[in-house]
């Protein structure tokens, strides 16, 4: 489904995403973060710990291989904005660094207020190295969704990091891209489309469209721990 139309829940949501410009950083101030800036997310269907620009670029762009790392263009650790993230190796690592020390300047904040949830501080400089595999993020607007083929589905319907399978509230690829670019989410939060696809990962069109009750939540709570298992299979052991 490819529908821009949003139905009404949608509209009364409070939280919703700000959008990239190519030439300022999106730096999200409700994550946690190392000491190096990077933000830190756990992923329940590997259980590993992400750090939050290679999470958004595995979202919505496509899957590092090998050796390749996902790295910032504008040298801030912080930034999410998938324009200023490319895949590349310890070369273009090393020349990026170079670079940004050579204009090191601190970043620039305009108009910034302390409430901000999220900054666009200006990078001093953008790297302009080639892209491993020419992969490249694709831009998203409110108009059109977005597809991750390189995602799996989940068992009722919605896309996940590979992994072991689960619930889409639990590992869903959406419920993801909302904490990481949108606002944080209670474990309770019915992350929602206004589109309508549940295979949609198009920051635009995802909402909080209200909480599952509290008898829900119980399940929740003891379902998270158990992996989601396939059709049962005879002979397949005790
Ligand atoms: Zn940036
Ligand atoms: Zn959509």
């Amino acid at each position: 489904m490819n529908s821009p139309v949003h139905t009404e829940s949608a509209d009364a949501s409070a939280q919703r995403f700000a959008g990239f410009e190519p030439d300022t950083c999106f730096v999200a101030h409700w994550h946690r973060r190392t000491r190096s800036g990077y933000s830190t997310h756990y992923t329940k269907e590997s259980s590993r710990t992400v750090n939050g620009h290679r999470l958004a670029f595995m979202l919505l762009v496509g899957s590092p291989l090998g050796a390749e790392m996902v790295l910032h263009r504008c040298g801030n650790a912080a930034c999410l904005n998938l324009h200023h993230l490319y895949l590349g190796s310890d070369g273009e690592n090393l020349r990026d660094r170079l670079l940004h020390k050579a204009v090191y300047s601190a970043p620039r904040v305009p108009d910034q207020d302390a409430s901000d949830l999220v900054t666009r501080p200006i990078p001093a400089a953008l790297s302009r190295e080639a892209p491993s595999r020419g992969l490249a993020f694709g831009g998203c607007d409110e108009l059109k969704c977005v597809h991750a083929p390189w995602l799996i589905a989940t068992p009722d319907g919605y896309r996940q990091l590979p992994g072991r399978p689960l619930p889409g509230d639990l590992a869903g690829a959406h419920r993801k891209v909302f904490e990481l670019l949108i606002g944080s989410l209670r474990p309770l939060d019915l992350v929602r489309h206004s589109c309508g696809d549940k295979t949609c990962v198009n920051p635009y069109h995802l909402y909080i469209a209200g909480r599952q009750s509290p008898d829900l939540g119980n399940q929740y709570d003891r379902r998270k721990d158990r992996p989601v298992r396939g059709p049962y299979k005879p002979g397949a052991g005790a």
